[in-house]
């Protein structure tokens, strides 16, 4: 494969100061794109910006006037999107007959409606692409019920859908959309799953970890470089015909 495939293409990539987010941009730059790295927190998206290369601008994308200002700010400098990498997300967890409303508006407006809000933002960009790409971070949560987590898991269904929906729906323009599902990851997500299993079962951290991993059915964590590897082989000009794919990356534990 020719390593700079993506040479000047432009990347926005949402939560792309840590974790796969970051990882994605890694990749992505060394294709040859250009990023542009949003998130609430600026110190990981400049510590990656500088890195990298790139935009690093703060937006919280539940707002989407601020997804409106931060999408106008890269395209200033980097000019029309065509790559976007819909990735910010969070976790909780609860029972469900102690799951609050508050906690199921925060999960499904993170992951679910500011996805929806910035692929609309992005679709005009998108459209006039040559080779224009939508990538959401979706999740084996995505593909089962997970006990614990009705919201997270509600949420990244519904990802899924509206991953599908798109493809089908652009399937004849040049613009493929797809998604990656990857099973629990070595990321900042993780550790903080960790620190609250540890915290509601009194079990060390160490035992908690070793659960978590176990839930993968390879008995290690995912590496955030793999799936930033498919993100980037998504965006390439010679996947334009995988349109509409959910993509596990988690060990096996889908088989
Ligand atoms: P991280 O916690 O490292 O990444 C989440 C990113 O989302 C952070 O950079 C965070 O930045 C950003 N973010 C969260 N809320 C907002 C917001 N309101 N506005 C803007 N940015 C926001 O974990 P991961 O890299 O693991 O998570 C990335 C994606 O991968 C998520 O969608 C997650 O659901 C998914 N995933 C993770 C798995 C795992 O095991 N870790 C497994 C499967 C899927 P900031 O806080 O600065 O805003």
């Amino acid at each position: 494969m020719d390593a700079r495939t993506l040479e000047g293409r432009h990347a926005l990539i949402t939560g792309g100061g840590t974790g796969i987010g970051a990882a994605a941009a890694q990749h992505l730059h060394t294709a040859g794109a250009k990023l542009s790295l949003l998130g609430r927190r600026m110190e990981p998206l400049q510590a990656v910006a500088e890195q990298v290369g790139g935009l690093a601008i703060g937006c919280d994308v539940t707002d989407p006037q601020q997804i409106a200002n931060a999408f106008d700010e890269a395209r200033t400098l980097n000019g029309p999107i065509d790559l976007l990498i819909v990735n910010a997300g969070i976790a909780e967890s609860a029972p469900f007959h102690k799951m609050t409303r508050e906690s199921w508006d925060r999960i499904i407006g993170v992951n679910l409606t500011a996805a929806f809000e910035c692929a609309r933002a992005a679709i005009p960009d998108l459209l006039k692409s040559d080779n224009g790409r939508l990538v959401f971070v979706a999740s084996v949560a995505s593909l089962r019920g997970v006990p614990y987590a009705a919201h997270y898991a509600a949420s990244k269904h519904g990802l899924l859908g509206l991953m599908r929906s798109l493809a089908a729906e652009y399937a004849k323009t040049n613009l493929t959309v797809n998604a990656v599902c990857p099973g629990y990851v070595d990321t900042p997500m993780t550790d903080q799953s960790v620190a609250r299993v540890s915290e509601i079962t009194g079990r060390s951290e160490g035992d908690a970890r070793a659960a978590i991993t176990n839930m993968n059915a390879s008995g290690r964590l995912v590496d955030p470089q793999a799936i930033g590897n498919v993100i980037a082989m998504l965006c390439q000009p010679l996947s334009r015909d995988i349109n509409g794919a959910a993509i596990t990356l988690d060990g096996g534990t889908s088989a």
